[in-house]
């Protein structure tokens, strides 16, 4: 082959390769349709929580969410952009520190419609495996995925207690640092261990406690889970019932709720 030849295929070529690559992005990462920042704020109450300072922030990390995330439909449920849209706009939320990083450990969601029965094959502390399955409305796998019940989810758009999205995408966070649970990653952990720590055997004590769900007194990973819950769905009564630990939620997630204008009626 002529050099001259040579060259021209290979010009030829480099537009080619080009565009197929071009063409490939744009097909795997499913892109949000036109108006979607107004259905975010629509959708989803908790998005009035972002100050105006860190909205491009947040709707950049909603939309790259969208964009990396593979959601999939379980039992029949067919995921639509409202869907993706709000799972993102509420996962976002965690996500406004400036050294925030994707929730890089998860690279799919699944989408149930209802609660989902789970049969779990660990043995226990004892060696037993209980093979009766499990009603779960979510969970997090220290992997890859999030399952999540999309009745839930709507459950706490509506302002219910429970925030199945927070609740188990803080559990990826925790995840994100593999030295203690109940922290995700941060600089220096004196104040978030002696708030968290003394909560955490408060919410232990307490047979009826005003604010957080009891469950969070399982493990120092499922109090964060629950203590972030409450701080988005109930945080005019955690900050009345747990000020500290308020503030000190305030200051990891960049927000606060509890100032803002209510997002529901007082139940
Ligand atoms: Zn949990």
């Amino acid at each position: 082959m002529s050099p001259l030849l040579a060259l021209s295929l290979l010009l030829l070529a480099i537009p080619i390769a080009w565009f197929v690559r071009r063409r490939r992005a744009r097909a795997s990462a499913p892109r949000l349709p036109d108006g979607w920042r107004a259905r975010l704020d629509a959708r989803v109450p908790q998005a009035a929580l972002v100050p105006a300072a860190l909205r491009e922030r947040y709707e950049a990390r909603v939309e790259a969410f969208v964009a990396r995330k593979r959601f999939i439909g379980c039992n029949g449920l067919v995921v639509d952009d409202d869907m993706r849209l709000t799972v993102a706009g509420l996962a976002a939320l965690l996500l406004l520190r400036d050294d925030a990083t994707l929730f890089p450990a998860v690279r799919s969601v699944l989408l149930y419609p209802a609660a989902f029965l789970v049969r779990h094959e660990e043995p226990d502390e004892l060696g037993l495996v209980d093979d009766e399955p499990v009603e779960q409305i979510g969970e997090s796998w220290q992997g890859d995925r999030v399952i999540l019940s999309w009745e839930d989810v709507e459950a706490a758009l509506a302002g219910d207690a429970v925030n199945v999205v927070i609740h188990e995408f803080a559990h990826q966070l925790d995840d994100e640092n593999p030295w203690s649970e109940g922290a995700p990653p941060m600089a220096d952990y004196t104040q978030w261990s002696q708030v968290m720590q003394r909560e955490y055997e408060r919410l232990q004590r307490h047979r009826r406690p005003p604010v957080l769900d009891p469950y969070g007194a399982e493990s120092p990973g499922e109090f964060f889970g629950v203590v972030s819950e409450a701080f988005f769905q109930r945080p005019v009564e955690l900050r009345r019932h747990h000020a500290e630990l308020y503030a000190l939620l305030a200051r990891y997630y960049r927000l606060d709720p509890a100032a803002a204008p209510p997002l529901w009626p007082a139940a």
